[in-house]
């Protein structure tokens, strides 16, 4: 069974919050072959990893359960309200180290694309490995050999990560970095 399209989260098979599996999901009690294993903010414990793509894209989920699925944190103070209801109630999330960050481009979040390490991150637009180290030594304040490092250091699976977005609007790619 294909998996609902996201707006924010086009591919969430490709960026890892969405694994194929048998596991019943714990909303509608279908087996839909695919389950959720990214943060559930929620006061039931056992939703971990136990909620299929379908029931967070109609909002079940979010219902049932009061569960959300990105911190409303992670978002630009402008972010426009009904944008952040809509990816924390209807849209997978994705695993930071610490915490999400969810940037914003064009007065809207952007779209989440992948988390990445360097090599990908060249791979997917030569300028974002600049626009990356303003935010090293800017937002990080990381300076000097210690930021190069940090830029070198990206790895998808491993502290630090750069988790890749791309704007609705302009098309550029940005990119947030999270670590241990
Ligand atoms: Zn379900
Ligand atoms: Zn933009």
């Amino acid at each position: 069974m294909p998996i609902p399209s996201f707006r924010y989260h086009p591919d969430p098979l490709k960026s890892g919050s969405v694994i194929v599996s048998d596991t019943g999901c714990h909303c509608c009690g279908r087996n839909t072959g695919h389950i959720y294993v990214g943060p559930v903010y929620a006061e039931t414990p056992e939703l971990e990893e136990a909620i299929c793509p379908d029931c967070i894209a109609s909002g079940l989920a979010h219902e049932k359960f009061d569960a959300t699925f990105v911190d409303s944190e992670a978002f630009d103070d402008d972010a426009p309200a009904a944008v952040v209801e809509e990816i924390t109630t209807r849209t997978p999330g994705f695993s930071a180290w610490q915490a999400e960050h969810w940037p914003s481009c064009c007065g809207e979040p952007a779209v989440f694309l992948e988390p990445a390490g360097i090599a990908r991150v060249r791979e997917i637009d030569y300028r974002l490995e600049g626009s990356l180290m303003m935010h090293i030594v800017h937002d990080l304040e990381i300076s000097g050999g210690a930021a190069r490092h940090t830029l070198e250091s990206l790895k998808r699976d491993q502290s630090p990560t750069a988790y890749v977005f791309r704007c609705r609007h302009c098309h550029s790619h940005l990119a947030r970095i999270d670590f241990l």
